[in-house]
């Protein structure tokens, strides 16, 4: 195909060049480091923290390609996804001339990453059945539209989006496709990492805040094609990730039971929860979902929002969303906290 996307930068990130610190260009092992201006005499409290750590986060990236079964110059690795998002859009879009696309109902932070950098929002709203619909995408493209940012699975909706609509819009499209599949790990589908190889303007983020429980960690993980990966790596700030983050994750990634329980344990608490929320008054429709929450319709959305809100139980209130009218989204949560969700709903009209 010939995809550069080089051809796709925004002049200035073209030529840049790189913030590089001493240590950075020094390769081999020394003992004594007097170039960074840290502390010789070590951290407050005696954590070991006074060291910067690795910019490339190598022994991460090592085992995260193990996981997803890339080769590691395929990963970067961002303060969250979210940091990635913004990253992706800062090196193609012109502030103040390009645009992203999405496919309302979605995640909310493409439109906020958009709306940080001045870049416009082209929207492609998803059919009826929350489907994927690659020829109104298709046709809502024009020069400007510099990235298309498609979630499978889909928040708020849960639902996984068509690989080959997705194909179809990577092949008919110049410019650069985000796939983030933030719920991966939940869902039966599998993920479009493998068909990377030959859809070179795709890039799939993938994050350990949902199903590895690493939230607070603040790690986002980008796959794509190297030379994607290597402008991310150049326009970054250098140290996005601690090493805090970096120890602690390398530490939970070596958990793989961990996450197959999870996966397990939340999947089968999601569906129990799904046919029980069926039978409740209040309840209008709960969507079929491949995700850890579910987006389920209310006769009154306020209202059960601010019943459960009284309780204590904090849900996501989504019914403002053009397609999700009356909705509202529910995170799947312990078995004793899903039995208390469902008795509050009992209990409203
Ligand atoms: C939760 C979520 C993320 C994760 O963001 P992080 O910054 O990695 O915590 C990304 N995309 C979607 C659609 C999400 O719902």
């Amino acid at each position: 195909m010939g995809w550069k996307f080089e051809d796709l930068l925004r002049p200035n990130i073209r030529i840049l060049t790189p913030y590089s610190s001493a240590r950075s260009e020094f390769s081999g092992s020394a003992a004594v480091f007097m170039d960074a201006n840290e502390n010789p005499l070590g951290s407050a409290s005696g954590l070991p923290y006074s060291r910067y750590p690795d910019p490339l986060h190598w022994k991460l990236r090592l085992r995260l390609a193990e996981l997803k079964g890339v080769d590691p110059e395929w990963i970067a690795l961002g303060n969250g996804s979210d940091e990635l998002m913004d990253l992706l859009v800062r090196s193609v879009a012109v502030p103040g001339n390009d645009a992203i696309l999405i496919t309302p109902p979605t995640f909310g932070m493409y439109q906020a990453v958009a709306g940080v950098n001045d870049v416009r929002v082209v929207e492609a709203a998803l059919g009826d059945r929350f489907e994927l619909q690659p020829s109104r995408v298709l046709e809502m493209i024009d020069p400007s539209v510099k990235i298309i940012f498609l979630c499978s699975p889909n928040n708020p909706t849960g639902n996984v989006l068509s690989a080959e609509g997705i194909r179809v819009i990577a092949e008919n499209f110049t410019g650069l496709v985000v796939v983030d599949e933030a719920y991966i790990d939940f869902c039966a589908s599998a993920s479009i990492v493998p068909q990377l190889a030959s859809l070179p303007n795709v890039a799939v983020l993938q994050t350990l805040s949902k199903a590895w429980g690493l939230a607070a960690l603040r790690v986002g993980v980008l796959i794509a094609d190297p030379q994607i990966i290597h402008v991310i790596e150049k326009i970054k700030l250098p140290y996005n990730l601690s090493l805090a983050a970096q120890r602690d994750a390398l530490v939970a990634l070596g958990d793989v039971q961990f996450l197959r329980d999870t996966v397990t344990k939340i999947s089968a608490q999601r569906e129990y929860l799904r046919e029980r929320l069926s039978e409740i008054g209040c309840v209008r429709r709960v969507y079929s979902s491949e995700t850890n929450f579910l987006l389920v319709e209310f006769s009154d959305p306020q209202l059960v929002c601010a019943s459960l809100r009284e309780k204590g139980i904090i849900v996501r209130d989504r019914s403002k969303l053009v397609g999700c009218e009356g909705c509202v989204r529910i995170s799947v949560g312990t078995e004793s906290e899903n039995e208390l969700l469902l008795a509050e709903l009992r209990l409203i009209e």
